[in-house]
């Protein structure tokens, strides 16, 4: 007998076809002699549609009060539709399941609400109920915050929910059932020859996550690797009994360094800010940084243009699309502290990510990278590199062109599942 956590993600539960269709996949782990926590998403399209009504309000509204509070209520409402309805749907089959809600659980995380991360799962009553014999199906995305407020986790968050409920469960297994039948070289939906990995490094998928690959919430990989434990992703859309192997998120081996490249991943939820003519002096930087951070923006890649004769600079930096207004609005008030001239900002650019362990210990990578690149025209704004991976900033427009073209040029195609 093992312990297993199943996570099924909106489209794997979008109605209630694809719901009774997962509680037969449950029922077939469960038959196998498993106790199973199932960690289930909103059906899709749910979360966005929620996300949209607090926007809209919001917007007419706006008088800088904090809200996100409520927000966290509101959008994790999808969660607890779905788990109640898939334990209907196992009891329909005669087995013993019950719904639970974060606080329920309780998944204490801290105050940020909508971006909130997970501190503990103690002493939860979900392994005494899966001992007697009932499936836990836990809401996803959802925990109860300092404040005794319910939080969510950040879009994407049941991944992370599933994969802290294995670890604090000691599960056997976390199993993370999607709409795709693994990780692929790079999103399928872009690149057709995009190819499924049999096997994948926790490392490069935390940079394939965190550079825009949203098959896996990069906080779920981070908390996986922290606690060595494997995932496998997998479809949901198979029958019982289909070969169904997906792919393994693991500590890294020998072969998996000889491939160089093992994906590229791109975001579109970046925008670019260039602050022209800017005072050359030491500092300046520092001052920039700041101004952002007291107001809240993360800042991605920087780069600093060659200075001038008249001892001026210009600096471009990224930040997420959502944070560009209030980037902007911060960076207006410290104008004359920070002394530059003036500010340009575009939301039309995407980065464009290679990844690799293998990068670590072969050359040229970034030659072949940029000469792809230029092979179609496609003009690099911004770069940024580390150990296992090199990133770019191009106009959007060219973004699934781009990724096609480094796909190529890696190869991928041709790499063995
Ligand atoms: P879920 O609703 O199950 O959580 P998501 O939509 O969050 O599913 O993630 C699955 C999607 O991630 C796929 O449909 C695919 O388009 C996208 N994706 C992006 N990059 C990759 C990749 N490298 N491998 C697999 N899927 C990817
Ligand atoms: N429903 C949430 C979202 O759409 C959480 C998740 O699906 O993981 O972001
Ligand atoms: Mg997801």
């Amino acid at each position: 007998m093992a312990r297993i956590v199943m996570k099924f993600g909106g489209t794997s539960v979008a109605n209630l076809d694809r719901i009774r269709h997962v509680s037969r996949l449950v029922e077939a782990e469960v038959e196998a002699g498993h106790e199973v926590a199932v960690v289930v998403s909103a059906m899709s399209g749910e979360t966005n549609r929620l996300v949209a009504l607090v926007d809209a309000l919001d917007q007419e509204t706006d008088l800088g009060a904090p809200i996100e509070d409520e927000y966290d209520s509101i959008v994790s409402s999808g969660e607890q539709v779905t788990s109640g309805l898939l334990a209907i749907a196992l009891r329909r089959r005669g087995l013993k399941a019950r719904s639970w809600l974060g606080w329920q659980i309780p998944l204490r995380t801290d105050n940020a609400h909508s971006k909130a991360r997970i501190a503990e799962i103690e002493n939860s009553a979900i392994g005494p109920s899966m001992s007697d014999g009932n499936v836990a199906v836990v809401a996803g995305f959802q925990g109860i915050a300092e404040d005794g407020r319910i939080s969510t986790l950040g879009r994407g968050g049941s991944d992370t929910s599933a994969v802290a409920l294995a670890v604090a469960l000691k599960a056997d297994r976390c199993d993370i059932y999607t709409d795709v039948d693994g990780i692929y070289t790079t999103d399928p939906r872009i690149a057709k020859d995009a190819r499924r990995l049999g096997r994948i490094a926790f490392e490069e998928m935390l940079e394939l996550a965190s550079l825009g690959a949203k098959v896996l919430q990069t906080r779920s990989v981070e908390l996986a690797m922290n606690n060595n434990l494997p995932i496998r992703v997998l479809t949901s859309m198979a029958e019982v009994g289909d070969d169904n192997p997906g792919t393994l998120v693991c500590n890294e081996d020998e072969t998996m360094e000889e491939r160089v490249v093992s994906g590229v991943a791109y975001s579109r939820d970046e925008a670019q800010i260039t602050l022209l003519q800017l005072k050359d002096t030491p500092g300046m930087v520092a001052k920039v940084c700041k101004a952002m951070s007291e107001a809240g923006v993360i800042v991605d890649m920087i780069v600093q243009g060659i200075s001038r004769s008249d001892n001026a600079a210009n600096l471009t930096f990224t930040v997420g699309i959502r944070d560009l207004d209030k980037a902007l609005k911060a960076l207006e008030v410290e104008k004359d502290n920070i002394g530059f001239e003036n500010i340009k900002s575009d939301d039309n650019v995407t980065k464009v990510s290679v990844v690799g362990i293998g990068m670590r210990s072969h050359t040229g990578v970034a030659q072949t990278m940029f000469e792809a690149l230029a092979d179609k025209g496609i003009n690099v704004e911004v770069i940024a590199t580390s150990e296992i991976k090199i990133s770019v900033l191009i106009d959007s427009e060219y973004t699934e062109l781009a990724v096609r073209v480094l796909h190529q040029a890696f190869e991928l195609e041709k790499t063995s599942a």
